[in-house]
């Protein structure tokens, strides 16, 4: 592979994988525009270099084929107002003769878009003879959709074979994800914590197993708390509990104890009678929850008990809230955790916050210049710390 940064793009045509996978409202106007913006600084600097570029990417989970309200015709107009002054041609369709002729009379500072891709069941199967057909559209194949980069799709991995080396590499967002992950997992400075929430155990089973052979602490919060707390034989209740994950729990536990990784569980909780903004509430030690209550937030302890491991650590990997922040009642808890990590940061430990949750609460409480760096993709955040190999990551490495 190439060094992004070190390349030059003049003269070149390169195919950029972005994920412009947007919001958009019944208008079809772009409602939320920071996956565009994320990938405007890669795009900009193949410009700057005398280059075209060809953006392909997938927009919503088109069923069967191409359907109006998944087009990415939708976003020209906010490209070209993102990128003022640049020429931005769209087309309909990603392969045949009418995007082989417009990527060939592609100028230097132009940019063409490719309809959707997921128009084309071969893109999520991975088609070899779909992602050869794409490729041929230029001379250069650069992926910065790190979103889908756990993937093998055709434009994600598979077209990567069909480019020199020399000619396939990541752009400036996926490169920025990869050095902070990889800072993170593999150069960390200790103690290192990992605060993991949200509301599912099964879902965070296999990053926390990962965790324990790098953090030195690991916070557990959110609904995912309670089946811990239930397994070390505390009542908890009507709150969320994964019964029959209970033996993982108590394995991960086992595990942690022998590692010498410390984790921290809430002593105490938020308890509300029912799963509702107006519900009545009340605190209680989280292994003490009457029934026909449920924990919805870590309590007061809990947050100061967690604020202290924080603010003494130097590396922070931050996936998950700690309670139902949606609703204004149960978000003190995440609303603690978001200040603390930025406090952290500001004495000068690395941060790294991913999934979609803890992004939303990160950037709605005020923190999210506070941090090092906020990760862009949910599942495939999840998976790079479960220790996986992302198909898109390594088929530009190979
Ligand atoms: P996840 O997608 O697994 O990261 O979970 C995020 C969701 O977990 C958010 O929508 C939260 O509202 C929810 N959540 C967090 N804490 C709790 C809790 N104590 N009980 C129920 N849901 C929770």
């Amino acid at each position: 592979m190439s060094k992004f940064s070190d390349f030059n793009f003049k003269g070149h045509k390169a195919l950029i994988r972005v994920d412009f996978n947007v919001p958009l409202n019944e208008k079809y106007e772009i409602t939320d525009d920071t996956r565009i913006r994320a990938a405007v600084p890669t795009i900009r600097k193949i410009l700057n270099d005398g280059g075209s570029v060809i953006l392909m990417s997938h927009l919503g989970r088109p069923k069967d084929g191409p359907a109006d309200k998944y087009s990415l015709k939708h976003l020209v107009i906010h490209l070209r107002k993102l990128l003022q002054g640049v020429a931005v041609h769209f087309a309909a369709d990603c392969i045949g003769s009418d995007a082989i002729q417009m990527a060939a009379s592609l100028q230097p500072g132009e940019i063409l878009l490719l309809e959707n891709l997921r128009f084309y069941k071969e893109e999520e199967k991975g088609d070899k003879v779909f992602a050869e057909k794409l490729s041929k559209l230029a001379d250069v194949y650069v992926n910065d959709a790190f979103g889908t980069a756990h993937r093998a799709h055709a434009s994600t991995a598979v077209i990567a074979q069909f480019f020199p080396k020399e000619k396939r590499m990541f752009g400036l967002l996926m490169e920025n994800e990869v050095a902070s992950a990889e800072k993170v997992l593999h150069h960390s400075e200790n103690p290192f914590v990992a605060i993991i929430g949200g509301a599912k155990v099964s879902d965070k089973i296999l990053i926390l197993d990962n965790l324990l052979e790098k953090a030195s602490d690991i916070i557990i919060g959110g609904g995912m708390a309670y089946t811990f707390i239930k397994a070390m034989g505390g009542k908890t209740g009507n709150s969320l509990c994964e019964n029959d994950r209970l033996p993982n729990a108590e394995e991960l536990l086992r595990k942690a104890a022998e590692k010498k990784v410390n984790i921290h569980l809430p002593s105490d909780s938020i308890i509300a009678d029912k799963f509702d903004a107006t519900a009545n509430t009340s605190d209680a030690p989280s292994n003490f929850i009457p029934e026909g209550w449920m924990g919805l937030d870590i309590g007061p302890n809990a947050c100061e008990q967690f604020c202290n491991v924080i603010l003494q650590s130097k590396t922070i990997l931050w996936n998950g809230p700690m309670g139902v922040f949606e609703m204004p009642a149960f978000q003190h808890g995440t609303k603690s955790i978001a200040k603390a990590v930025a406090d952290a940061t500001g004495k000068g430990a690395f941060s790294l916050v991913g999934g979609g949750d803890s992004v939303a609460a990160v950037t709605q409480f005020g923190y999210s210049g506070k941090v090092s760096y906020i990760s862009t993709g949910g599942g495939a955040m999840l998976e790079y710390f479960e220790g996986k190999t992302l198909p898109g990551i390594a088929a530009i490495l190979d």
